[in-house]
């Protein structure tokens, strides 16, 4: 029997009344058990708030004006009572909720998911209009608890506290295997589209997941690095390795279909229209026809050879000016990884294999755009030291080590990759990336601005749970304290969000969205934070915490560092000042 509107709200509202885990995975498993081969893909976006997996820009396009239109005209409630209701509330859904009837026209999930599309689908002139009525209309049909999820979900706020960690559990929990839960991981790991790994275990079960690889035009969740101090360690771990200099820019994972290329940022997003020149000379330098590369785009002065620091390649991270942006900020993709070239996958593949099959698919020459990233191979520490040493010299980050017999482990951070930065000693080894879940107000000075400091917490993948490690008090100017709290306001929530997990209370608690990186002296056990906790009273704290930058646009609230990481460096760091201190590399 095909799935209502209402069952799915109903799944929606047991889902936000819950913050246990298991519960959640139980409701979600449900309701995914519900649904039919048609459904099921659809219903998973819109339980991830969306429509299509997060690489496809669609976009409803709708403001929350013109939403308050809509839910005006279908409930015939003045368009300034449903305003006052919204500034009172904070949240169009919540408005819903009390303006519409309680019994819908009991419409099935399909017919709202197409009506949905059909909505965000709409453009060109008079698009707005358009999209009003139909919106109107498809409300005038819905429940209370229905139009409350449906309005949500066009604004982009479903907010459920589930994560695509909980979707793969409930997922597996559906099949009623939680064996297939690792098969479900490799599946959305090499096509980052829970739908369709949904799609597929309904369709062909276990089969189909095993048969799943990787084709251009999807992207491939990311490989990470782990991070060690000093190549002695490194070559202890790894062995012999590749040593790659660790350019400081963005990640692009470029795909290629004949004559179409399509540019994926490091957190999946699609940004082929910013970069038009590395569009243009992937035709001009791969032989692939079809191929998956990874690269780092770095700003860089043909001139000179002179790199130019993150701060300023970060301009070309834009929608508009491209052209001009272009001129001032030429850059380079620095290419380290093949995944795919012309109907061959080759993440299985060693490194070695990837990187020949690399070195005979790419035309790197002098002047163009695509480069080969160098690459030292080496067991030797003092060859080692010496290239890191070199790399910092030229103004660069560090360096990554690659063992040569891995594979590319794809959405994983191991020890098959390891970066070592340049660092100054008094402090961490390498930032830390911290989801921010709330601020405080503060006294004094800052009183003025609203916002004294951060609530910032890390990322728990085995418990898809957000927890806070630091309260950030500095690292950003007047400015840039006003214009955080003017983003944190944006998404400010009434409550502690289901996923957050604190004991300090923030005057305001957010929906975790935004990731700064923040640099510490030292990490500390603390009864004040729940990093780490795992069922004792004291967690792991950051110690003089300061935000780096500005919000990073480039990371997912689920790519923030992980708990497990925190251990490491914690390790790391005692490890450290233990031992007599390495010689400083040469700047
Ligand atoms: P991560 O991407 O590991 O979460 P991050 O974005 O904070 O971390 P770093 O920890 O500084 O960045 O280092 C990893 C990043 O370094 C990669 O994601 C990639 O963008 C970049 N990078 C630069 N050069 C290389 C290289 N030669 N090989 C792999 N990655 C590289």
């Amino acid at each position: 029997m095909a799935l209502t509107m209402a069952a799915l709200a109903a799944a929606f509202q047991a889902l936000e009344q819950t913050r246990r885990r298991g519960e959640m995975v139980a409701v979600l498993g449900r309701l995914l058990a519900s649904a039919d081969m048609q459904e099921i893909a659809r219903v998973v976006y819109l339980c991830q708030g969306r429509l299509r997996p997060p690489f496809e820009p669609l976009e409803f396009g709708l403001q929350a004006t013109l939403m308050s239109r809509a839910l005006a005209e279908a409930t015939g409630c003045p368009l300034e009572e449903v305003q006052a209701r919204y500034q009172r509330l904070g949240d169009l859904g919540t408005v819903a909720g009390e303006l519409l009837p309680p019994v819908g026209a009991g419409l099935r999930v399909l017919e709202v998911y197409d009506r949905l599309y059909a909505i965000a689908a709409l453009s060109g002139s008079g698009a707005q209009g358009g999209k009003v009525a139909r919106l109107a209309e498809l409300l005038r049909q819905l429940s209370a608890l229905e139009g409350r999820y449906t309005l949500r979900i066009v604004q982009g706020q479903l907010r459920l506290g589930v994560g695509d960690a909980t979707i793969l559990d409930a997922l597996a929990a559906s099949a009623g295997d939680p064996g297939l839960r690792a098969l479900l991981e490799r599946c959305y790991n090499l096509g980052s589209d829970l739908g369709l790994a949904a799609q597929l275990l309904r369709e062909q079960g276990a089969e189909g997941l095993r048969r799943f690889s990787v084709c251009p035009g999807r992207p491939v969740r990311p490989a990470l690095a782990q991070r060690l101090t000093s190549p002695e360690e490194v070559l202890r771990r790894i062995g012999r390795c590749q040593v790659e200099p660790k350019y400081d820019g963005f990640r692009l994972q470029v795909h290629r279909l004949g004559d179409t290329v399509r540019l994926f940022s490091r957190s999946l997003e699609d940004v082929s229209g910013q970069f038009p020149e590395v569009a243009q000379a992937v035709p001009r330098q791969l032989q692939a026809r079809e191929a998956i590369l990874e690269g780092e785009a770095v700003g860089y002065l043909p001139e000179t050879g002179e790199f130019l620091p993150f701060q300023v390649t970060s301009q070309r991270r834009r929608k508009h000016n491209i052209a001009a942006m272009q001129e001032t900020i030429p850059l380079r993709l620095f290419v380290f990884d093949l995944l795919y070239a012309d109907g061959e996958a080759y993440l299985e593949c060693p490194l070695s294999v990837r990187r020949e099959a690399l070195e005979r698919c790419l035309r790197a020459t002098e002047g163009e755009t695509l480069c080969l990233s160098p690459a030292l191979v080496t067991a030797d520490a003092a060859r080692f030291q010496e290239f890191f040493d070199e790399m910092v010299a030229e103004g660069l980050e560090g360096v990554v080590a690659k063992r040569l017999d891995s594979p590319y482990t794809a959405g994983a951070r191991s020890y098959n990759w390891i970066k070592l930065k340049r660092g100054y000693r008094a402090e961490l080894a390498d930032t830390v990336d911290c989801v921010l879940v709330g601020y405080l107000l503060g006294r004094g000075q800052r009183a003025r601005f609203g916002i004294g400091s951060l609530l910032g917490a890390v990322y728990n993948p085995e418990r898809d749970r957000f927890e806070t490690v630091a309260k950030i008090g500095s690292g950003l100017s007047d400015e840039g304290w006003r214009r955080m709290k003017e983003a944190l306001d944006a998404v400010a929530v009434p409550h502690r969000p289901a996923r957050v997990e604190s004991v300090l209370v923030p005057d305001v608690w957010c929906e975790p969205r935004y990731v700064v990186a923040v640099q510490a002296d030292e990490i500390t056990r603390s009864p004040q934070h729940t990093a780490g906790r795992d069922g004792s009273a004291t967690g792991y704290a950051l110690r003089f915490p300061r935000v780096v930058g500005w919000i990073r646009e480039d990371k997912r609230p689920e790519d923030a560092t992980t708990v497990g990481e925190i251990l490491d460096l914690f390790r790391l760091r005692r490890h450290e000042t233990t031992r007599p201190e390495p010689p400083l590399p040469v700047e």
